[in-house]
């Protein structure tokens, strides 16, 4: 399956691209396609699956936390810092498997 693709085109966004012009606008954001200026918008059940997928971290702290307690002997502190910038990267790692659609002109 194609990622942060054009449907249209087939334009693939790389992922500084997709982060500068496409992450940081909100679910329901259209835009236009770089390559062939057709109207974008993301795969609605595909955002739903990464956003439950982005979630994980945030589901398996207290197990990890706890694992890391006890297997490193490190303090809290330190665990949860690592475990939030690793968090932010699995976020932003999850992000680069978007789905892109053609917005088709709403029917009045
Ligand atoms: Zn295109």
């Amino acid at each position: 399956m194609a990622y942060r693709t054009c449907p249209k085109c087939g334009y693939k966004y790389k992922p500084k691209e997709f982060y500068v012009k496409v992450y940081p606008k909100s679910i329901n954001h259209e835009w236009q396609c770089t390559n062939c200026k057709t109207k974008l918008s993301f795969n609605l059940i595909n955002s739903i699956l990464l956003l439950f997928i982005k979630f994980i971290p945030v589901l398996t702290v207290n197990k990890v936390m706890t694992f890391a307690e006890k297997t490193f002997e490190t303090p809290f502190w330190l665990n949860i810092s690592i475990y939030v910038i690793l968090s932010i990267l699995w976020i932003f790692g999850v992000s680069l498997f978007s789905k892109f659609v053609v917005v088709k002109n709403k029917k009045h």
